[in-house]
C-alpha cells in the first residue's frame, strides 16, 4: 500500500526532551488528517521531519512512496506547506511573493498567481507590501504559497492560526474542496480539536512526544462520554432518593450527574423514581461529553 505519508518509529530528541517519541503514522491518500496535541506535543517537530526540515534521531519518513531526508530528498513538487509563522519578502507585494514561489515551482502558468490570490482572498492586498500585512492576511499568503502548484499533498502546521472566525470557516472549506474535488490529500495540525472535526476523515492525538490515540472522524461521537444531568429543585432529598435505589450520584454546579449506562440507557426510569419520591425534575437530559472535555481526558489533562 502506497500510502501519502508513512513514519516508522519517528523520534526527534533535543536532549533529554522527547519531542517526537516513536511516532508510526499512516495517512491514505485522499484523507484528511488532523494531527491534534496541546502546545509543545510534538506536531510542529513532527511536520518539520515530514518536509525533511530537521534530521530524526530515530526512524524513517516516507511522503508520496519517497524517502524523505535532510538532505532534500523528498517529493517536494507535489507537496505544498505552511509550517509556523508564514515567511514573506516584507518589502515585496502579495503578488510579487507569489510571482516569486511561481517561478520557484516552475509553474509555467501565469494565472496561477492570480488563481490563488482570489482564492486566498487576497485580491484587495495584493499590492500591498507583505511587512504590512495582518497576522491573518500574512496566514492567508502563506496558504497560497502552498497551494500555487496545485500539489496532491498539503501538509500544513496551525492552517488556522491568526485568522478570524469567517477566516477559519473558509478556510476549512477551501480545504474541504480540495480533499473533495481534486483528491488532495491533507495533513494538518491544530491544538484545538473542535477545529478539526468538522473537516478531518481521520484524526490522529499527540500527546508529549507520543502518538496515543488515532481514529476515523466519524467515531468521535460515539468515543465521547455520555452523562445524565438532572436539575430539580430538592437537590438532597432527590441524591438521596437516586442513591437509595444504588446509582452513583455526582453532584456537579448544583446538577445531580449520573454516569452509568443503566441511568443514561433508560433516563425516562431515572424521571419516574424521581417523580414517585415527590422530587420532580424540572430538567433531566444526556449530555454528551464536549470536544474539549474528550480531549482533555484523553491527554489526562485536568478540566
Ligand atoms: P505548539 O502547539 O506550541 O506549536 P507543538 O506540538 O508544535 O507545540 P513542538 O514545537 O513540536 O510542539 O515541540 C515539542 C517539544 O520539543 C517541546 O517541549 C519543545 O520545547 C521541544 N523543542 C522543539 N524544538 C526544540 C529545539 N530546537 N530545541 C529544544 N527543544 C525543542
Amino acid at each position: 500500500m502506497n500510502f501519502a505519508i508513512e513514519t516508522q518509529g519517528l523520534s526527534k530528541y533535543y536532549r533529554q526532551v522527547r519531542a517526537v517519541d516513536a511516532v508510526s503514522l499512516r495517512v491514505h491518500r485522499g484523507e484528511i488528517y488532523g494531527f491534534i496535541g496541546l502546545n509543545g506535543a510534538g506536531k510542529t517537530t513532527t511536520i518539520r521531519a515530514l518536509l525533511g526540515m530537521i534530521r530524526p534521531s530515530a526512524g524513517s519518513v516516507q511522503v508520496l512512496g519517497q524517502a524523505v531526508g535532510p538532505n532534500g530528498r523528498g517529493p517536494w513538487r507535489r507537496v505544498g506547506h505552511l509550517v509556523e509563522a508564514p515567511a514573506a519578502y516584507p518589502e515585496l507585494t502579495v503578488r510579487e511573493n507569489l510571482e516569486i514561489a511561481r517561478r520557484l515551482h516552475d509553474v509555467p502558468d501565469k494565472n496561477a498567481t492570480l488563481r490563488v490570490i482570489e482564492r486566498l482572498g487576497l485580491a484587495a492586498y495584493a499590492d500591498r507590501r507583505a511587512g504590512v500585512l495582518s497576522t491573518g492576511n500574512l496566514q492567508r499568503l502563506g496558504l497560497a504559497r502552498a497551494l500555487l502548484h496545485e500539489p496532491e499533498l498539503l501538509i500544513l502546521d496551525e492552517p488556522a492560526n491568526g485568522l478570524d472566525p469567517a477566516g477559519v470557516v473558509e478556510i476549512r472549506e477551501l480545504l474541504a474542496s480540495l480533499a473533495h474535488e481534486k483528491g488532495v490529500t491533507v495533513f494538518m495540525s491544530s491544538h484545538i480539536l473542535t477545529e478539526v472535526d468538522r473537516l478531518a476523515t481521520r484524526i490522529g492525538v499527540i500527546h508529549k512526544g507520543r502518538l496515543i490515540e488515532e481514529f476515523d472522524a466519524e467515531k468521535l461521537a460515539t468515543l465521547r462520554s455520555h452523562r445524565l444531568e438532572i436539575k430539580v429543585r430538592q437537590l438532597a432529598a432527590a441524591q438521596n432518593t437516586l442513591a437509595q435505589a444504588g446509582f452513583a450520584v455526582k453532584l456537579n454546579a448544583s446538577m445531580l450527574v449520573l454516569t452509568e449506562a443503566r441511568a443514561i440507557d433508560a433516563p425516562e426510569e431515572v424521571a419516574a423514581l424521581l417523580v414517585n419520591a415527590g422530587t420532580p425534575p424540572s430538567r433531566l437530559a444526556v449530555e454528551q461529553e464536549d470536544l474539549e472535555g474528550y480531549f482533555l481526558r484523553l491527554t489526562g489533562e485536568k478540566v
